[in-house]
């Protein structure tokens, strides 16, 4: 077995890692990742075509610091070359304004000033025509929103990475780490890594580590439907833009129809089947995963006759107040942990990859991340 030394290692090139060994490689750090798949695979947590972003945040108003950073960090790595990474076609939020989810919402622009229209379901039938509001519905049109391309991301920031020197060793697998005087040792299924400092950004597959820290985070399993059928060209991108529908306590997000598998659309914040070994992910079609989304369909796209076209499964890191996981890890300081991304990361894996360097690098970083800390748990 051959012995390699590093400055950093990342354990785990999803979404968080590639972001992270970019980030590194791009202050001259000599850095590799381990990825147990390829890059840009469909097993773990960033895959399924798209992602919404947005800035206005009613989970938590320190995260909104946090996306204006992130979204300078994805115009710059869109800059950098390649096909555009970022749509911005907007963000439509609809529900009863008397939920926590519109309020909240509402409650964040104020508070951030951030712009954004209110419209009633007569305005909104004038806009998007083939959108059904229930009348006691009102909606925000968020001008800031849109969707990523969520595997090019990934891919992006893996190939820049390599552009700037870092390593990344696809196909293999960490089975232990262990801190050893000031630095740590790695130990693949093929080799041994040595570096003054690593990265846990192990998505799914982090869940026994959080146990560990006293976190009791799990893994689920979210299925993502895309829809085609008589109708769909009156819901494609032009013609209306993300959404998020708040139905009383149930949340429902999608994407405008695009070829070739026309609408997609999700549930968030129910069904959540554990999963116990994120190797079983079942990736198989269950009956449960799509009456409720069809309900859906059938009253918000009357003009829709849906036909299922293409299913992903795909596995959220619940913690137990939802919000991330970004600290140092207490027992080993030349460790960093981002996990817990709890089914809104994406949006965030540039900042969080230049937060994750930070930490690693200068010990502290400049967001204000108290929030997402280890000690909230205690
Ligand atoms: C259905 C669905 C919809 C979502 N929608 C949104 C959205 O609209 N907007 C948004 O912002 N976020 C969204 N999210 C959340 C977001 O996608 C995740 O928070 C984010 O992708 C998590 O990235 P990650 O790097 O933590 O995990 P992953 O991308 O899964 O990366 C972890 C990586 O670690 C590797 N790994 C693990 N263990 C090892 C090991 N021992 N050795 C080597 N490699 C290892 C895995 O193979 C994997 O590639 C959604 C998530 C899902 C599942």
């Amino acid at each position: 077995m051959g012995v390699e030394q590093y400055d950093a290692i990342v354990v785990g090139a999803g979404g968080m890692g590639s972001a992270a060994l970019y980030h590194l490689a791009r202050r001259g750090v000599r850095a590799c990742a381990v990825e147990r798949f390829a890059i840009a695979h469909d097993r773990g947590s960033s895959h399924g075509d798209t992602r919404i972003i947005r800035k206005a945040y009613l989970e938590h108003p320190d995260y909104v610091p946090l996306l204006h950073r992130a979204y300078t960090l994805w115009e710059e790595l869109e800059a950098e070359g390649g096909e555009e990474l970022f749509a911005r076609v907007g963000l439509l939020l609809a529900g009863d304004p008397g939920t926590e989810a519109m309020r909240g919402q509402e409650a964040c622009y104020r508070q951030h000033d951030l712009p954004h229209e209110t419209l009633d379901a007569d305005e909104l039938a004038n806009r998007y025509p083939d959108f059904s509001l229930p009348p006691d519905y009102s909606a925000f049109y968020d001008p800031l929103g849109g969707f990523l391309r969520v595997e090019d991301c990934v891919r992006r920031h893996a190939d820049l990475a390599r552009a700037y020197g870092a390593v990344i060793y696809e196909g293999e697998v960490v089975r232990s780490w262990r801190g050893e005087g000031d630095g740590v040792v790695v130990e693949t299924d093929r080799r041994r890594l040595c570096a003054d400092r690593l990265i846990l950004s192990a998505g799914a597959w982090a869940v026994p580590e959080l146990h560990r820290l006293g976190v009791s985070a799990r893994a689920v399993r979210k299925v993502q439907l895309w829809y085609g059928g008589r109708g769909v060209e009156r819901y494609r991108q032009g013609e209306l833009p993300c959404f998020f529908i708040a139905d009383g306590e149930h949340y429902f997000y999608g994407f405008p129809a695009q070829e070739p598998w026309g609408l997609k659309l999700a549930e968030h914040n129910i069904s959540h089947d554990v999963v116990d070994n994120p190797l079983e992910l079942d990736c198989e079609l269950r009956p449960n995963d799509e009456p409720r989304v069809l309900d859906v369909l059938s009253r918000f796209f009357p003009a829709l006759e849906p036909q299922l076209k293409k299913h992903v499964a795909c596995m959220y890191t619940l913690t137990p107040d939802e919000h991330f996981v970004l600290d140092i890890h207490p027992e080993c300081p030349a460790v960093v942990l981002g996990a817990g991304f709890s089914g809104h990361g994406f949006k965030f894996a540039t900042v969080v990859g230049e937060i994750l360097t930070e930490l690693a690098l200068d010990g502290k970083t400049r967001q204000p991340i108290e929030f997402l800390g280890l000690s909230r748990f205690a």
